[in-house]
C-alpha cells in the first residue's frame, strides 16, 4: 500500500487540490489501487490558529511515513513574508533533500499554444532543474547600502555533489524514457567557472550513459530555440536560476501557469508533487482557478508510483477536457473549477 499525504495549503491551493484528490480516488476505485489518502491540516490557518506553521514531528512524519505528498499551494496576504511557506515548502525541501526540480511540458492541445506553428511540437520536453544549490543559497551582501557607493554581491554555488546528482537524474531519465538526448543549459561563457564545473561533470556522467546523446547550448540561445524550434529538444538539465526561468517559458508554450505541474524529487526516497502556480489570493475564492495543473500532479504522482496506465488516463482526460472546451476562464472557457474537476473525474473512464 502507498500513503499519500495530501497537503492543500491556501487560496486556490485548497480548491484545486479537492479536484485532483476527487480525480485521484476515482482513479483508486477504476484501477483498484492500494493507495491511501491523509489530509493534512497545514497552511495559513492553522498558522494564524496555532501560531505554529510545521513542526518536529510532522516534518518526521512526512519524511518517514508517506510515499509522497500532493501539495497544493501556500501564501496568504495574512501572514508577512509568507513565513508558513518558507518553513513549510523549504523546509520539506531541505528535510528532504528534494534536488530535482521536474517539470514536464506537454503540449495537450495545439490550441493552448502561442508558437505559429504548434502541430510541429507534440513530443513534449522535460526540463530537470537543480534544486538545492545555485544562486538559491542566498550567499552573499551588500555594503554600504542605500549609498551611492553601495557594492551587492550574490554568489552562485554549484558543487560537483550537487551537480553530479542532478545531471544523472536527467540521463537516467533519459535513457528510461527512451529520450535520444540530453542538452545542458548553461552560460559557460560568462561564468567560466561553474560552467566548467557542470561540463566537466556533464561529460564524465554522460559517459555512463552510452545510450543517450549529449550536447550543451547556451541559455540564451536556448530561450530563442524554445521559441523557434521547441521540437529540437526532450530532457533539458540546468541550474536553479536558468531552470527557474527557462521552465516558465516552456510553461507558456504549453498553455500557462494553470497547466503546469512539478515534482520535487529526491529519487528513490521522497517525493513531492506541486502544481507549478501559487496561492492566487486574487481569485481565491471565485471558483475559477483552473484545476488542471493539479490534476496532472496526480497523473506525475502515478507515474511515479508505477501505474503508468493511469497516469496517461489522467492526462488524456485533461486533453479531452481541453478538446471539448470544459476550461476554466483562464483557457477562455466558462467552467467552474469544480465542474472541470468533476467532468474530469466523470471521463476518466471514457480515455485508454
Ligand atoms: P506566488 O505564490 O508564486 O507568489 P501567486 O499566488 O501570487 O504567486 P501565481 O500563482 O504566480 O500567483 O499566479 C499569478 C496569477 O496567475 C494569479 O494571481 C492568478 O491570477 C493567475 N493564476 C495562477 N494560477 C492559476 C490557476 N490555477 N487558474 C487560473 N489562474 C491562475
Amino acid at each position: 500500500m502507498a500513503r499519500i499525504a495530501v497537503i492543500p495549503g491556501d487560496g486556490i491551493g485548497v480548491e484545486v487540490m479537492a479536484e485532483a484528490v476527487r480525480v485521484l480516488r476515482r482513479t483508486r476505485e477504476l484501477a483498484g489501487l492500494d493507495l491511501e489518502l491523509r489530509t493534512w491540516d497545514l497552511g495559513a490557518e492553522r498558522t494564524l490558529r496555532e501560531g505554529v506553521t510545521i513542526t518536529e514531528a510532522e516534518f518526521e512524519t512526512l519524511e518517514g511515513d508517506y510515499e509522497a505528498i500532493l501539495l497544493g499551494a501556500l501564501g496568504d496576504p495574512r501572514i508577512a513574508d509568507d513565513r508558513h511557506a518558507r518553513d513549510i515548502l523549504l523546509g520539506l525541501r531541505f528535510r528532504l533533500d528534494l534536488f530535482v526540480n521536474f517539470r514536464p511540458c506537454r503540449l495537450l492541445d495545439p490550441s493552448l499554444s502561442p508558437l505559429r506553428n504548434p502541430d510541429r511540437w507534440s513530443g513534449g520536453m522535460e526540463i530537470f532543474r537543480e534544486n538545492t544549490e545555485g544562486i538559491y543559497v542566498n550567499l552573499g551582501g551588500r555594503f554600504k547600502a542605500g549609498t551611492r557607493d553601495e557594492v551587492a554581491i550574490h554568489e552562485d554555488l554549484s558543487t560537483w555533489k550537487g551537480v553530479e546528482r542532478i545531471v544523472r537524474a536527467a540521463f537516467s531519465h533519459a535513457r528510461d524514457r527512451r529520450r535520444p538526448r540530453v542538452t545542458l543549459v548553461d552560460k559557460a561563457n560568462a561564468m567560466p567557472a561553474s560552467g566548467a564545473l557542470w561540463r566537466r561533470v556533464f561529460q564524465e556522467v554522460g559517459a555512463d550513459f552510452p545510450e543517450v546523446e549529449r550536447e550543451a547550448v547556451f541559455v540564451d540561445a536556448m530561450a530563442m530555440d524554445l521559441v523557434r524550434r521547441p521540437q529540437r529538444y526532450g530532457v533539458l538539465v540546468t541550474s536553479n536560476l536558468f531552470g527557474d526561468i527557462l521552465s516558465d517559458l516552456a510553461a507558456v508554450l504549453t498553455g500557462g501557469i494553470g497547466l503546469a505541474p512539478s515534482a520535487n524529487l529526491h529519487p528513490g526516497r521522497h517525493a513531492l508533487f506541486e502544481p507549478v502556480h501559487g496561492s492566487a489570493p486574487d481569485i481565491a475564492g471565485s471558483g475559477t482557478a483552473n484545476p488542471m495543473a493539479a490534476i496532472l500532479c496526480v497523473g506525475l504522482l502515478l507515474d511515479h508510483l508505477g501505474h503508468v496506465r493511469e497516469a496517461r488516463r489522467v492526462e488524456e482526460a485533461v486533453s479531452l477536457a481541453i478538446a471539448e472546451g470544459v476550461t476554466t476562464p483562464d483557457l477562455e472557457g466558462t467552467s467552474s473549477t469544480e465542474e472541470v474537476g468533476g467532468w474530469i473525474a466523470d471521463h476518466l473512464a471514457n480515455v485508454a
